[in-house]
């Protein structure tokens, strides 16, 4: 599963979760965690289900058939909001039925006891379709007809209960098949490929073929009025499907699934298991995506793409990810973690996974280099001492969801991609198909990964994972170079980073050093430190030496202060990922007090004639970050002119408005370099935009997607009255919800005080169009608190109108959007205010509320250190730069 949420709102998040798992055996399915007894089994389940659209309720049937392995006059499975209406085993009526919502169980209570063979239970059950994501729910879409409903599932993590009586835990595969009745005018999708469709009046009832063995979770069924573009890929059936016509925009989407269709079945060495594979659009509030086998579900965002009004740069995240849900296909459906406390190894490889594939066919978009953004995603957690293991116990399925953060997908991601680095690419592959081979249609636990890993490597993989997975936090290395008779000697040392300064930890780490001159990394000399010091000598005396050469190593480095002062003063001549890890893990110690803002800002300034994207996108969101703590203070504005007398040489040198390449980073950095100097004040920038879009309000084509969001976004910034209900009007006029949302993107940039409260009032007035989901409200208010620079405003139109704001989410969702929107409102009111807002609406005793607590004192701290240090370092060494500025 991938969260749209989880990436826009991340800045600086953890869970406090308890520390200390065990490492653990392989698979089995008798050990693996759970609430289910493990003595009655289900083999295959065979399910009709009768939805009635305008109730927007179901009823279904089902029979499954079950392996008892000890008798027993008992059988347990899971419900939830279901009644249970009949129920038999063998054709014999159970003597009571004992639904319990809390415990999401219902009991089979027999008259007598079932022996140990194979039995069929049969159930007839009702329930209700919802508006939430969870389980079987609806959305609703506008045509050229009017409005339209279609019905999808959500299952993950433990929703299929919502569906039909299941047992409903990952370890528990069984076969399906799977019938819906539906209104004639409506197709339906699920895992596999119809095998009847008949109709009878209105009703159109379609059979779908048995699956192979599979998790609860991993159950889709889609009904609505849908249209279909199709491929062929390594001898199976690939579709879009979206509301009708809508499907032409899964052009792009189709394209790429294709081809990594064929290039997954050679990684992982087992062709693609299912005889087709569908990506469903999903209008409305559906966040991010699912990897539903053979029938992958996509807010629709995420899957249609529309080159007419997009800029290429949204082909990003949609290749990515379609690469991450169908690496699932393998990794995940076809083999599925045991236990939800495993769920940083689908997640985990995933991540890891959507890189490697997307990087592979678009090497343009130097996808490794950039994926730094979400190292540091991860790495502003894990430094907090808030934070938690990869693997974390999941005591229950309730709180299975809570596992779904960055430190799952992203740390776990980055952890895969350190070990592919330390074993070798190739081993790393042959291992991973010795673990697809050895456990497909089965569980594992991370023990199977690292006897496979072991076995190709030769190397003790479960010793090295050990504190990466089963600890929290990560190393920060410490690089004292020395240079005697002439060779490089470094003294390393490590110890865990924290960002709070008063913490430390004996915590030690298994860390692939990648050792190589700063100038020339190739051929990077490989340790593996394993103890709290060592030395390395590293060859003759020639410039600063890196420990983390190529960066694909998950821990920070502190030099010296001469190897350090010499990284600044060489920034520009490093290879592109050190430039970037240099710069975050300067960033990253500006934070945690180790060293002071201006190393930050001398780095930057000595990035010269760099033209690099990723070095850029680094650079940006930490110069946008000191931009976002000087708001309200008297060093914005001369903040503001040096970050434009960085950035503005940056700009003319790709060749200002015309760039100079049609290289797609190089119109990525234009893009992002636009929308930068534009919010710093750029005049130039500032005139040019609203130019260029007066000329694109008579003539669209003069302006090029590409150009659209950044021009629309600086237009926005500084629009009037006037100029912000032209925009407006934009949103109606739009012929796609892509397109809507850059207006209202757009003009919740507004800094004018009062257009900024209309865009407030935007995120509840239903201008925004509903398909795009609720979660755009939400962004609206972080977009007004952040580039319109009014945190107060926001801040007040949170608190009244939070449970509005939040009705169409879940309860899990509601507290997931509290842990990562408070913080972003710490500079919107007195502290003690914020704290008393928090404690009283997060529930009480949740990790999850200590958690934001901890994070808004940490923020708050680190602006009020920063700014006048930062205040400080501008007005003197900056000061040369900011004259040049405009
Ligand atoms: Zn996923």
């Amino acid at each position: 599963m991938k969260r749209s949420l989880a990436l826009a709102f991340a800045f600086f998040a953890s869970f406090l979760m308890l520390a200390g798992a065990r490492a653990e055996a392989p698979f089995s399915f008798e050990t693996a965690p759970g609430k289910l007894p493990k003595t009655v089994v289900p083999l295959d389940y065979d399910i009709a289900l009768r939805p009635n659209v305008s109730a927007l309720t179901f009823t279904g049937r089902e029979s499954v058939s079950v392996r008892v392995t000890t008798g027993t006059s008992m059988i347990v499975l899971n419900t939830l909001g279901l009644h249970i209406a009949q129920a038999s085993v063998d054709g014999h009526a159970v003597s009571s039925v004992v639904t319990d919502d809390k415990k999401q169980t219902t009991t089979l209570h027999l008259a007598a006891p079932v022996a140990t063979g194979t039995h069929a239970i049969r159930l007839s059950f009702a329930g209700k379709i919802g508006e939430q994501p969870q389980g079987l729910f609806y959305t609703k879409f506008q045509t050229s007809g009017g409005e339209r409903t279609m019905l999808a599932t959500q299952m993950e993590s433990t929703d299929a209960r919502r569906m039909f009586p299941s047992w409903d835990e990952p370890a528990f595969r069984a076969t399906y098949r799977l019938q819906v009745s539906v209104p004639k005018t409506f197709d339906a999708v699920s895992n596999m490929p119809a095998s009847s469709t008949t109709i009878t009046g209105d009703t159109k009832t379609v059979t779908f073929a048995r699956t192979p063995k599979m998790a609860s979770y991993l159950v889709v069924l889609c009904a609505g009025e849908f249209g279909y573009i199709q491929g062929v890929s390594d001898g199976v059936k690939v579709r879009v499907v979206a509301p009708k016509g809508r499907e032409q925009n899964g052009r792009y989407a189709l394209d790429a699934a294709e081809r990594l269709l064929a290039y997954y079945d050679d990684y992982f060495g087992i062709k693609y298991p299912l005889p087709k594979l569908d990506l469903i659009a999903v209008p409305g509030g559906f966040p991010g995506a699912m990897e539903n086998w053979g029938g992958i579900t996509f807010t629709q965002g995420d899957l249609l793409f529309d080159p007419a009004v997009q800029p290429d740069s949204a082909k990003e995240g949609i290749f990515q990810t379609v690469a991450h849900e169908m690496s699932h296909q393998w990794f995940g459906d076809l083999v599925t973690m045991a236990w939800w406390d495993n769920l940083w190894l689908n997640e985990g490889f995933a991540d890891w996974m959507q890189t490697k594939a997307t990087d592979h066919f678009n090497p343009d978009w130097h996808l490794w280099q950039r994926v730094n953004g979400d190292v540091e995603t991860a790495m502003a957690t894990d430094g907090q001492m808030t934070t938690h293991p990869v693997q974390t116990p999941i005591e229950d399925e309730t709180q299975a969801d809570a596992a779904f953060d960055e430190i799952t997908y992203q740390k776990g991601g980055a952890f895969i991609r350190m070990t592919e680095a330390y074993l070798g690419e190739a081993v790393f592959r042959d291992g991973i198909r010795q673990y697809m081979r050895a456990n497909a249609y089965s569980n594992t636990t991370s023990a199977n990964l690292y006897a496979a890993l072991s076995a190709a490597s030769h190397q003790d993989v479960a010793t090295f994972a050990k504190a990466w997975t089963l600890d929290p936090g990560f190393p920060l290395v410490t690089a004292d170079e020395t240079c005697t008779n002439g060779r490089t000697s470094i003294a390393l040392s490590q110890q865990r980073f924290f960002y709070e300064p008063d913490q430390t930890s004996s915590q030690l780490w298994q860390i692939p050093l990648r050792i190589a001159p700063a100038l020339s990394p190739q051929g990077a000399q490989v340790t593996l430190m394993a103890n709290k010091t060592q030395t390395v000598s590293a060859g003759p005396c020639d410039g600063p030496v890196l420990v983390n050469a190529g960066a694909s190593g998950y821990f920070r480095v502190q030099y010296d202060a001469t190897t350090s002062a010499a990284l600044v003063n060489q920034i520009a001549r490093l290879a592109p990922d050190d430039r970037v890890r240099v710069l975050a893990d300067t960033q990253a110690l500006v934070v945690a007090q180790k060293a002071p803002p201006g190393a930050f800002l001398q780095t930057v300034s000595n990035l010269g004639s760099d033209d690099n994207l990723a070095v850029w996108e680094t650079t940006l969101s930490g110069l946008r970050r000191i931009a976002d703590f000087e708001v309200g203070h008297p060093g914005l504005a001369t903040f503001d002119a040096y970050r434009r007398s960085v950035l503005r040489p940056v700009f003319e040198r790709i060749g200002g408005w015309a760039p100079s390449s049609s290289d797609a980073a190089v119109a990525s950095l234009q893009q992002k370099l636009i929308e930068a100097l534009g919010a710093a004040g750029d005049q130039e920038i500032i005139a040019q935009a609203r130019v260029r879009y007066a000329k694109f309000r008579t003539d669209p084509a003069s302006l090029p997607p590409n150009l659209r969001p950044a021009v629309l976004n600086v237009v926005g910034t500084y629009a009037d009255a006037p100029t912000w209900d032209q925009m407006h009007a934009g949103i109606k006029q739009s012929k796609s919800t892509e397109e809507a949302l850059m207006y209202v993107t757009a003009l919740c940039h507004a800094r004018d005080p009062e257009l900024a409260q209309r865009c407030l009032e935007m995120s509840l007035n239903g201008d925004i169009p509903a398909e795009a989901g609720p979660v755009n409200g939400l962004f609206d208010l972080v977009t007004v608190a952040t580039r319109a620079r009014q945190p107060q405003m926001s801040w007040a139109f949170y608190k009244a109108n939070a449970p509005k704001l939040q009705e169409h989410f879940s309860e899990f969702e509601q507290v997931y959007i509290g842990t990562k929107l408070l913080p972003l409102f710490w500079n919107a009111a007195p502290q003690a205010e914020l704290e008393a807002y928090i404690k009283a609406h997060m529930p009480p005793g949740l990790p999850q509320t200590a958690q934001v607590l901890h994070l808004l004192d940490l923020t708050i701290a680190t602006a009020n250190r920063v700014v006048p240090e930062v205040d400080a370092w501008v007005s003197t060494k900056g000061a040369g730069t900011t004259a040049a500025g405009r």
